[in-house]
Protein backbone atom coordinates (compact mmCIF):
# COMPACT_ATOMS: atom_id res chain seq x y z
CA UNK A 1 0.00 0.00 0.00
CA UNK A 2 1.18 3.67 -0.67
CA UNK A 3 0.86 6.45 1.88
CA UNK A 4 -0.11 9.89 0.82
CA UNK A 5 2.09 12.38 0.61
CA UNK A 6 5.10 9.61 1.55
CA UNK A 7 7.53 11.32 -0.79
CA UNK A 8 9.13 7.98 -1.30
CA UNK A 9 6.12 6.09 -2.09
CA UNK A 10 6.21 8.62 -4.93
CA UNK A 11 9.59 8.45 -5.69
CA UNK A 12 9.43 4.61 -5.78
CA UNK A 13 6.41 4.39 -7.62
CA UNK A 14 7.54 6.77 -10.50
CA UNK A 15 5.50 9.27 -10.06
CA UNK A 16 8.09 11.56 -9.24
CA UNK A 17 11.17 11.22 -11.40
CA UNK A 18 14.14 10.21 -9.97
CA UNK A 19 17.82 8.96 -10.58
CA UNK A 20 17.16 5.01 -10.86
CA UNK A 21 19.76 2.74 -11.00
CA UNK A 22 17.85 -0.47 -10.49
CA UNK A 23 13.71 -1.40 -9.99
CA UNK A 24 12.20 -4.75 -9.68
CA UNK A 25 8.65 -5.76 -8.63
CA UNK A 26 9.20 -4.88 -4.92
CA UNK A 27 12.31 -1.83 -4.90
CA UNK A 28 13.36 0.83 -6.91
CA UNK A 29 17.20 1.87 -5.80
CA UNK A 30 17.53 6.02 -6.69
CA UNK A 31 20.73 7.93 -6.33
CA UNK A 32 20.61 9.94 -2.77
CA UNK A 33 20.42 13.45 -3.35
CA UNK A 34 22.97 14.60 -0.66
CA UNK A 35 25.31 11.49 -1.44
CA UNK A 36 27.86 10.54 1.78
CA UNK A 37 30.06 9.48 -1.70
CA UNK A 38 30.05 9.30 -5.20
CA UNK A 39 27.58 6.52 -5.97
CA UNK A 40 25.22 6.81 -2.63
CA UNK A 41 22.24 5.35 -3.56
CA UNK A 42 18.87 4.34 -1.23
CA UNK A 43 16.46 1.09 -1.76
CA UNK A 44 13.01 1.60 -1.40
CA UNK A 45 10.52 -0.34 -1.76
CA UNK A 46 7.59 0.23 -3.28
CA UNK A 47 5.39 -0.43 -0.54
CA UNK A 48 5.38 1.79 2.04
CA UNK A 49 6.56 0.78 5.91
CA UNK A 50 7.27 3.64 7.90
CA UNK A 51 10.49 1.69 8.99
CA UNK A 52 11.82 -1.69 10.18
CA UNK A 53 9.59 -2.71 12.92
CA UNK A 54 6.71 -1.59 9.67
CA UNK A 55 8.29 -3.78 7.06
CA UNK A 56 6.79 -7.31 6.40
CA UNK A 57 8.50 -9.87 6.74
CA UNK A 58 8.65 -11.21 3.09
CA UNK A 59 9.80 -7.88 1.85
CA UNK A 60 11.96 -7.69 4.18
CA UNK A 61 13.78 -10.79 3.60
CA UNK A 62 13.76 -9.54 0.14
CA UNK A 63 16.24 -6.46 0.77
CA UNK A 64 19.83 -7.94 1.23
CA UNK A 65 19.50 -10.20 -2.20
CA UNK A 66 18.45 -7.15 -3.72
CA UNK A 67 21.06 -5.07 -1.92
CA UNK A 68 23.87 -7.85 -2.91
CA UNK A 69 22.78 -7.05 -6.46
CA UNK A 70 23.46 -3.87 -6.09
CA UNK A 71 26.80 -4.00 -4.28
CA UNK A 72 27.95 -5.80 -6.91
CA UNK A 73 27.50 -3.55 -9.63
CA UNK A 74 28.81 -0.47 -7.39
CA UNK A 75 32.14 -2.48 -7.15
CA UNK A 76 32.21 -3.51 -10.60
CA UNK A 77 31.07 -0.22 -12.50
CA UNK A 78 32.35 2.13 -9.49
CA UNK A 79 35.77 0.24 -8.43
CA UNK A 80 35.08 1.43 -4.93
CA UNK A 81 36.77 0.28 -2.29
CA UNK A 82 34.11 -0.44 0.37
CA UNK A 83 30.82 -0.19 1.01
CA UNK A 84 29.23 0.76 4.19
CA UNK A 85 24.58 -0.37 4.70
CA UNK A 86 23.19 2.05 6.65
CA UNK A 87 19.45 1.86 7.95
CA UNK A 88 18.08 4.71 10.41
CA UNK A 89 14.57 3.37 12.33
CA UNK A 90 13.26 7.00 14.09
CA UNK A 91 14.25 10.68 14.59
CA UNK A 92 16.45 9.68 16.98
CA UNK A 93 18.28 7.26 14.91
CA UNK A 94 18.67 9.55 12.15
CA UNK A 95 15.78 8.88 9.73
CA UNK A 96 14.09 11.84 8.10
CA UNK A 97 12.19 10.66 5.45
CA UNK A 98 9.69 8.16 7.49
CA UNK A 99 9.36 5.87 4.51
CA UNK A 100 12.25 2.61 4.91
CA UNK A 101 15.02 2.85 3.21
CA UNK A 102 18.59 1.00 3.09
CA UNK A 103 21.62 3.91 2.07
CA UNK A 104 24.13 1.44 0.12
CA UNK A 105 27.33 3.89 0.38
CA UNK A 106 30.39 3.36 -1.72
CA UNK A 107 33.36 3.87 0.00
CA UNK A 108 36.94 5.04 -1.66
CA UNK A 109 40.39 5.41 0.18
CA UNK A 110 40.34 8.74 1.88
CA UNK A 111 37.08 9.69 0.79
CA UNK A 112 37.25 11.54 3.74
CA UNK A 113 33.84 10.58 4.92
CA UNK A 114 32.91 9.58 8.23
CA UNK A 115 29.95 7.00 9.19
CA UNK A 116 30.89 5.99 12.95
CA UNK A 117 30.11 6.05 16.26
CA UNK A 118 31.65 6.95 19.87
CA UNK A 119 32.35 3.57 21.63
CA UNK A 120 31.76 3.00 24.83
CA UNK A 121 33.45 1.32 27.35
CA UNK A 122 30.90 -0.47 29.08
CA UNK A 123 31.67 -2.70 32.22
CA UNK A 124 31.61 -6.82 32.47
CA UNK A 125 28.07 -6.02 34.66
CA UNK A 126 27.03 -3.83 31.83
CA UNK A 127 27.65 -5.90 29.07
CA UNK A 128 26.15 -8.97 31.03
CA UNK A 129 23.30 -6.96 32.54
CA UNK A 130 22.41 -5.92 28.48
CA UNK A 131 22.94 -9.76 27.13
CA UNK A 132 20.59 -11.00 29.75
CA UNK A 133 17.69 -8.55 28.84
CA UNK A 134 18.09 -9.28 25.70
CA UNK A 135 18.43 -13.20 25.19
CA UNK A 136 15.62 -14.17 27.42
P1 LIG B 1 17.42 9.21 6.39
O1 LIG B 1 18.10 10.29 7.18
O2 LIG B 1 17.97 7.84 6.67
O3 LIG B 1 15.92 9.26 6.52
O4 LIG B 1 17.82 9.47 4.89
C1 LIG B 1 17.08 10.23 4.02
C2 LIG B 1 17.95 10.43 2.82
O5 LIG B 1 17.12 10.72 1.71
C3 LIG B 1 18.97 11.54 2.92
O6 LIG B 1 20.27 11.03 2.70
C4 LIG B 1 18.56 12.54 1.83
O7 LIG B 1 19.66 13.11 1.18
C5 LIG B 1 17.77 11.65 0.89
N1 LIG B 1 16.70 12.28 0.13
C6 LIG B 1 15.70 13.03 0.62
N2 LIG B 1 14.85 13.39 -0.37
C7 LIG B 1 15.34 12.83 -1.50
C8 LIG B 1 14.92 12.83 -2.87
N3 LIG B 1 13.82 13.48 -3.27
N4 LIG B 1 15.67 12.14 -3.76
C9 LIG B 1 16.78 11.49 -3.36
N5 LIG B 1 17.23 11.46 -2.09
C10 LIG B 1 16.52 12.12 -1.17
ZN1 LIG C 1 5.90 5.80 1.68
Amino acid sequence: MKKDNCIFCKIANGEIPSKTIYEDEHFRVILDLGPAARGHALLIPKEHADNLYELPAELAAEVLPAAKKIAAKMRQKLQCDGLNLVQNNGETAGQTVMHFHLHMIPRYENDGQQINWIPGEPSEEELEAVMRQLAE
